[in-house]
């Protein structure tokens, strides 16, 4: 989505998003500015019974990262998806399927009770990778956001059935190893999310779908977006390098000690 187009989505909004009254709102506003002017605030009460918790955060946090897949030129058209979920009320908040990037909104997400797989948004579609979200979020706990895409250096390593190799010290940091990467997976029931904890890395929060693309997840949407944008970064830096012959791997103690730095003392905490 490009900036010009959220502005002009901003503007149109601006007047009813003011005449928000909720103090949760108005704290939204104050706190994130000019971008929470696109919230339609009054769709997710409607959109869902009244007995499930909705969470307006979280629904923003997934709008961004959908925004931003196309902003970080990880997708093409609409082939990527980004969804985040909330263990207190069970949902999942995901791309609405087709949908342009430029037209989700925190209130048009669809929204799925995780443990049913129930649609709570009859007139919203959810993406068709909605299995392989749900599956991963059942299995894997600690995860509160996940990302698709098909972003392109990345997405040629899978097309490759390659793992981009653990030869830069910022793969070291942000995955603690190589990049793994499945054998090709067809796209029935469970088996792309079964193929991804079968050949995940522990620690690592990415991996490549054999023939296909990426999965990146972590503790908030935003930092599965994170994961997804340094997955297209290192396989676009070890690409070129392989144009210059073989790389150099960096043996598993050195990589600890990057990880090490990166994951307990880098940043302010
Ligand atoms: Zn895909």
């Amino acid at each position: 989505m490009s900036r010009e187009s959220v502005e002009n989505d901003c503007s149109l909004e601006v007047g009813r998003a003011q005449t928000a009254k909720s103090s949760l709102t108005k704290a939204i506003l104050r706190e994130t500015g000019v971008a929470q002017a696109i919230i339609d605030f009054r769709a997710p009460t409607m959109l869902i019974p009244k007995t499930e918790k909705d969470d307006a955060n979280l629904r923003l946090e997934v709008a961004r990262a959908n925004w931003a897949l196309p902003a970080s030129g990880l997708v093409t058209m609409h082939s990527g998806n980004a969804s985040g979920y909330d263990p207190e009320s069970g949902l999942v908040y995901i791309k609405p399927s087709g949908m342009d990037y430029d037209q989700i909104k925190p209130g048009n997400l669809a929204v799925v009770r995780l443990e049913t797989g129930e649609v709570l948004t009859p007139d919203i579609r959810p993406s068709v990778d909605l299995a392989h979200h749900l599956f991963l979020y059942k299995n894997l706990p600690e995860v509160r956001g996940i990302i698709h895409t098909h972003s392109n250096y990345a997405t040629a390593f899978a097309a490759a059935n390659k793992p981009v190799p653990c030869c830069l010290t910022a793969i070291c940091d942000e995955f603690g190893g190589e990049i793994p990467c499945t054998p090709y997976i067809d796209n029935e029931g469970e088996n792309i999310g079964r193929a991804i904890l079968k050949y995940r890395r522990e620690r690592t929060p990415a991996i490549l779908l054999g023939n296909h693309g990426v999965f990146a997840w972590g503790s908030s949407p935003k930092n599965a977006l994170k994961a997804a944008v340094m997955v297209e970064d290192v396989a676009r830096t070890v690409w070129l390098a392989m144009q210059l012959g073989p790389v150099a791997a960096i043996p598993p103690e050195e990589a600890e000690k990057w990880y090490d730095r990166y994951q307990n003392r880098y940043g302010q905490g």
